[in-house]
């Protein structure tokens, strides 16, 4: 019998978006993925500033920017701790849960290649599970060949090999919550129900 796949992506969600949807949608077919669960960070280990938007209200966000969508999921378990969880963490956690057998991804966005070397044992987490970058509107398509000094050869063969080629959607939570606090319209950049709860919420101003 195949393995289980499953998709799991990590993020700040602030306001969550259509890019975000979009990508984790295709990375799910990509991978053959049976789902793919959207994990909020209470804030990025690397992101020296808080999330605008509280822990709830980014949860409810994803809430109803993924009703409807039978093979997406949130995850709360970041929110619950304390501290802001290391993604080696997290990963091992879920291993332990759905068990060895299981296959898991970790998306990021080809924004975050910089930051890579930054993580928390990262060698690890690229053992760990399949970590996949995904293309980003405005970022250059993800090349790992000046980290093979520091990860070893068959680590950047993996990742190179884990590359999700998603199409390029042009939109950033940043934008949103920099339209929001100037007064713009946001209703074409995020879910209905979204807009309609950022509103209702006061969110961003
Ligand atoms: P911010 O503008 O606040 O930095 P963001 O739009 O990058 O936010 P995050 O919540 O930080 O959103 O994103 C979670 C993950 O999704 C990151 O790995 C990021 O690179 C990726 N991501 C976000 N938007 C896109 C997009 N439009 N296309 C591809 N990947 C994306």
């Amino acid at each position: 019998m195949a393995n289980r796949k499953i998709v799991l992506f990590g993020g700040t969600f602030d306001p969550i978006h259509p890019g975000h949807t979009a990508v984790a949608s295709i990375a799910g077919e990509y991978t053959g993925a049976e789902k793919i669960i959207f994990i909020p960070a209470k804030r990025s280990p690397l992101k020296h500033f808080l999330p605008k938007a509280g822990d709830d209200d980014r949860l409810n966000m994803i809430a109803l920017a993924i009703k409807g969508n039978e093979n997406f999921e949130v995850s709360d378990c970041e929110l619950k701790q304390p501290e802001p969880s290391y993604t080696l963490e997290t990963v091992k956690k879920f291993q332990a849960q759905y068990g060895i057998e299981t296959i898991l991804y970790w998306l990021i966005g080809a924004d975050s290649i910089n930051d890579l070397q930054y993580w928390y044992r990262i060698a690890e987490l690229i053992d760990q599970c399949n970590l996949s970058v995904m293309y980003r509107a405005g970022f250059d398509t993800p090349d790992f060949g000046r980290f093979e000094g520091i990860w070893g050869a068959q680590r950047i063969k993996k990742l190179q090999q884990n590359v999700i080629p998603t199409p390029l959607i042009d939109i950033s939570s940043t934008e949103i919550r920099r339209r929001l606090a100037t007064g713009l319209d946001i209703s074409d950049m995020v879910a209905p129900a979204v807009a309609d709860y950022i509103y209702q919420h006061g969110l961003y101003r």
